[in-house]
C-alpha cells in the first residue's frame, strides 16, 4: 500500500517547498469520510485516493492536484459536502472535486456507445479547470488496475467506456504514458484471447529481442561516449494494443511486425540532438526517406523530437527518436509537462495550457478525420463550441445550443416540466427566466400545478422543441378560453329568452341543431360562437321562433364585445410591465404587501419558485432581503397593466358624501371596484375603496380630487 510520505517524498524531489501540508490535510479529511469503507477488493477504500494521488504525483502534478486526488471521492461517496470542502480548501479545490463527482456521474449513465463523442466533448466543456480531468484520468487508471474486482459485466462495460472515452482524451492532452496503460489495460477485458496471443508471442519472442536491443543500446552508448556526447539510452517495445492495432491495419501476423522495438536518445541540447544524429548516421546506414526534423519543424501540437530509421546489425531496420529531456517530458506527459515550477511553488499558466490543449485536438483530428468537410465541420464545433452541457439533478447531460435558458432545459426534460415551470435553480442558485446556461452547470426546475408558460416565454427560449411546445399551448389555451366564453355566451343569452342551455344538453335537443349549423360538436361550437363565426341568434333561431326573438333584440352584439377582450388579453400579455437592468423581458409578479403601481419608486427581490418579486422601493419586506437576492428594476415605459389597489378617505359623517366622493374619482374616468364606509363616531366616517388605476400619476389625481371634496378630512393609500 502506498503511504501519504511516499507521494509527499515524490512531490518534495520535483518541487522542493511545496505545500506538503495541504497534502496532509486532503489526507487526513479523505480517510476520516472514507473511513469503514471497502473496496471491491476487501482493502480499505482509502488505498483508491492514495493511488490515485500517487499516479498524480508521477505527472509532477502541483499539490492542489494531489489534494484533489485524494479527496475525489469525499462529495460523491460519502457525507461531506461541496461547502465543507470549500470551507477547508477553498473554492478552487472544491470546484475541481466538485467536477469530478459530475464528471462520475454522468459516465456511470453513458451507456450507448453514439454518445461517445459528445461526452469526449462533455468532458472537455465541463472541466473549467483541465486538472479535473487529469485527475479522472488517474482515477480510470486506478480503477482499472483493479477492475478485475468487478463483475464480468462492469468489466466489459468499464473497459468500453476506457477505450473509447478516456484513452482518446488521454492521447489529446499528450499523456502517453496514461493513454497507453488504459489502452492495454481495456484490450486485456475487452479482447482477453487477443490480449493473450500478443502477450504470450511478446513473451517467446523476448529473449531474443532483449539481447537484441541491449546489443544495440551498448553500441549506441558507446558510439555518443567516444564522441564525448553526454547521452541516455532507452530501448522500448511496442504497447499490446498498438500492436494488435497495426497488425489489424496492415493484416498480418505477429511474426511479420517488424518494429516492434525502438529507441530513445535523451541529450541536454537541441545543438546536442543533432550531433547525436550524426553518430547514429556515421554508425547505421539511414533509410532516408524515414528521417523526419520536428525540431526545426515542430508537429502543431508542439511535438518535437528527431526521428530516423537506419539499417541495424544483421540488417533489421530500427527506429530511433531523439529529443531534449525537455521536448520528452512534452512528448510523456503532454499537457501536465506545461505545469511549471516558478517562484517557491508549482505554476499553471492557462492560456498557454488551453492553447496547447486545443492545438493537439485539432491535430489529432486531422488524423482521425478522412473527409476534409467533416475536418472542417469538427474543427468548427471544436473551436466555437457552439453547444453547451448541463446537467440534470440525477447527473444525466443534455446538450443545448449557446444560448439556452432553464425553460429550454425544462421543456427537454419533459413537456409538463416546461409547462408548469416557475423558476430555476443552477447549481443551487435561483437563477432568473432568461438566464444562460453554461457548460458543467446543473439545473433544478421548480414547477407549481397551476404554473402556465406566456406569450413572453417565446422570447426566452431559443430550441425549436420549446418553441413548438410553448405554441401549442398558447394556442390551445385561446381554444379552451374561447370555449368557456362561447358556453357562457351561449347560456346567458338562452336564459334570457327562458331556456335551460345544460338541460337541452341533456336532453339531446342539440343534435339537429348541430346538423344544421355543420357544427361537429358543442365545443366547436363554443369556439365559433366566441370568436364570432357564428353569432348567437343563428343559434337561438334553431330553438325560438324568429319573430320573437327580433323584438327581445336591441343591443349590441356581445360577441363583439368579448372580441374585443380577447384581443385585449392578447396584447396585454405580450409584454411584461417591469424591466430588469440589463435584462430582456422577465416574467415578475407583484408583491401583495405593498401592491406596487407604475410609476411607484419599485425594487425586484428574486423569490424560490414565483420569479422576480416586484415590492416598492421602501418596502420593509424587500429591505430585509438579503441584498444578493434583491435586483434593481424599473417600469416599462410603454406597457401600463390596470391594477387595483386602495385608498382610506376619512370624512364627515353626512348624508351624500359617498355620491360627492364617488363623482370625484369617477371624474378621473377610474372605476370603483368596492367601496366601504362606516360611521366612527365623533362625526367622522371612514371610506374605503378599492380602484382600478394604470398608474401612480392617475392616482396622484384621484387622491387629489378627492382632497378638494368638501368635507374629505384625509385622504391615503392603503398598501396591503
Ligand atoms: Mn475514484
Amino acid at each position: 500500500m502506498i503511504r501519504l510520505s511516499d507521494i509527499q517524498d515524490k512531490v518534495t524531489r520535483y518541487a522542493p517547498g511545496a505545500d506538503l501540508d495541504l497534502i496532509e490535510r486532503a489526507y487526513i479529511l479523505s480517510a476520516q469520510c472514507h473511513d469503514g469503507q471497502k473496496r471491491r477488493s476487501g482493502e480499505p477504500y482509502l488505498i483508491h485516493p492514495l493511488a490515485v494521488a500517487d499516479i498524480l504525483a508521477d505527472l509532477k502534478l502541483d499539490v492542489d492536484c494531489i489534494a484533489v486526488g485524494l479527496l475525489h471521492d469525499v462529495i460523491e461517496d460519502t457525507l461531506i459536502t461541496y461547502e465543507e470542502v470549500k470551507a477547508q480548501f477553498g473554492v478552487d479545490i472544491a470546484n475541481m472535486v466538485d467536477g469530478l463527482s459530475k464528471i462520475s456521474k454522468i459516465m456511470f449513465k453513458s451507456r450507448e456507445e453514439a454518445q461517445a463523442e459528445s461526452f469526449r466533448k462533455m468532458v472537455f466543456a465541463m472541466a473549467r479547470d483541465i486538472r479535473v480531468v487529469l485527475v479522472k484520468l488517474a482515477d480510470r487508471a486506478h480503477n482499472m488496475r483493479t477492475l478485475h474486482y468487478m463483475p464480468e459485466r462492469k468489466q466489459l462495460r468499464i473497459a468500453r467506456e476506457t477505450l473509447e472515452i478516456y484513452a482518446p482524451i488521454a492521447h489529446r492532452l499528450g499523456i502517453q504514458t496514461i493513454k497507453i496503460e488504459l489502452e492495454d489495460l481495456s484490450f486485456k477485458y475487452l479482447h482477453p484471447d487477443v490480449y493473450r496471443d500478443i502477450e504470450d508471442n511478446l513473451a517467446a519472442t523476448r529473449a531474443e529481442r532483449e539481447a537484441y536491443m541491449e546489443r544495440v543500446r551498448i553500441l549506441l552508448a558507446d558510439a555518443m561516449r567516444s564522441a564525448q556526447l553526454e547521452v541516455e539510452v532507452f530501448g522500448r517495445v511496442k504497447n499490446i494494443y498498438s500492436i494488435y492495432r497495426k497488425m489489424v491495419r496492415n493484416s498480418v501476423e505477429f511474426e511479420q511486425i517488424h518494429d516492434l522495438t525502438g529507441f530513445r536518445m535523451l541529450v541536454e541540447t537541441v545543438g546536442q540532438c543533432y550531433q547525436a544524429l550524426g553518430q547514429v548516421h556515421a554508425m547505421f546506414k539511414p533509410l532516408d526517406s524515414r528521417f523526419k526534423d520536428f525540431i526545426a519543424v515542430p508537429k502543431s501540437n508542439g511535438y518535437q523530437s528527431l526521428h530516423t530509421t537506419v539499417f541495424g546489425p544483421d540488417n533489421e531496420q530500427i527506429e530511433i527518436q531523439i529529443r531534449t529531456r525537455e521536448m520528452h517530458a512534452v512528448a510523456e506527459t503532454g499537457i501536465a509537462a506545461h505545469w511549471r515550477y516558478k517562484e517557491g511553488r508549482l505554476h499553471l499558466d492557462r492560456k498557454e495550457i488551453e492553447d496547447v490543449a486545443k492545438l493537439r485536438q485539432l491535430v489529432e483530428s486531422a488524423q482521425e478525420v478522412e473527409d476534409p468537410s467533416e475536418f472542417m465541420q469538427s474543427i468548427r464545433s471544436d473551436l466555437t463550441s457552439e453547444e453547451v452541457y448541463v446537467f440534470t439533478p440525477a447527473g444525466a447531460v443534455l446538450a443545448f445550443p449557446e444560448g439556452a435558458t432553464p425553460l429550454d432545459f425544462a421543456f427537454a426534460i419533459h413537456t409538463e416540466v416546461g409547462l408548469h415551470c416557475t423558476g430555476a435553480k443552477v447549481d443551487g442558485r435561483i437563477v432568473p427566466f432568461d438566464y444562460c446556461l453554461k457548460s458543467g452547470e446543473t439545473v433544478h426546475i421548480i414547477t407549481h400545478p397551476s404554473a402556465r408558460p406566456s406569450v413572453a416565454w417565446l422570447k426566452l427560449v431559443v430550441t425549436s422543441r420549446a418553441k413548438t411546445k410553448i405554441r401549442a399551448f398558447l394556442r390551445q389555451e385561446e381554444r379552451v378560453r374561447g370555449r368557456e366564453l362561447g358556453r357562457g355566451i351561449l347560456e346567458r343569452e338562452f336564459k334570457k329568452h327562458g331556456l335551460n342551455l345544460n338541460k337541452l344538453i341533456k336532453d339531446d335537443a342539440f343534435k339537429q341543431p348541430l346538423q344544421s349549423l355543420h357544427i361537429r360538436n358543442m365545443d366547436e361550437l363554443y369556439l365559433n360562437v366566441a370568436l364570432g363565426k357564428i353569432t348567437i341568434e343563428k343559434v337561438l333561431l334553431e330553438f325560438v321562433p324568429k319573430e320573437k326573438l327580433q323584438t327581445e333584440r336591441a343591443k349590441a352584439s356581445l360577441v363583439d364585445k368579448l372580441k374585443e377582450r380577447l384581443k385585449f388579453k392578447r396584447q396585454a400579455a405580450s409584454s411584461s410591465p417591469v424591466r430588469i437592468k440589463g435584462e430582456g423581458d422577465i416574467l415578475v409578479s407583484f408583491a401583495k404587501c405593498c401592491n406596487p403601481l407604475h410609476g411607484d419608486p419599485i425594487i425586484g427581490t428574486i423569490t424560490l419558485g414565483h420569479g422576480i418579486s416586484i415590492h416598492l422601493a421602501d418596502c420593509p419586506n424587500a429591505l430585509n432581503m438579503e441584498p444578493s437576492r434583491r435586483i434593481e428594476v424599473a417600469w416599462d415605459e410603454q406597457t401600463r397593466h390596470y391594477r387595483n389597489v386602495k385608498i382610506r378617505v376619512i370624512c364627515v359623517d353626512r348624508a351624500g358624501m359617498l355620491v360627492h366622493m364617488s363623482k370625484a374619482i369617477a371624474h378621473d374616468g377610474v372605476n370603483i371596484t368596492t367601496a366601504e364606509c362606516k360611521s366612527i363616531g365623533d362625526k367622522k366616517a371612514i371610506n374605503n375603496f378599492e380602484i382600478t388605476v394604470a398608474d401612480r400619476e392617475t392616482l396622484d389625481k384621484v387622491i387629489a380630487s378627492l382632497e378638494r371634496v368638501k368635507g374629505v378630512i384625509s385622504v391615503e393609500r392603503v398598501f396591503a
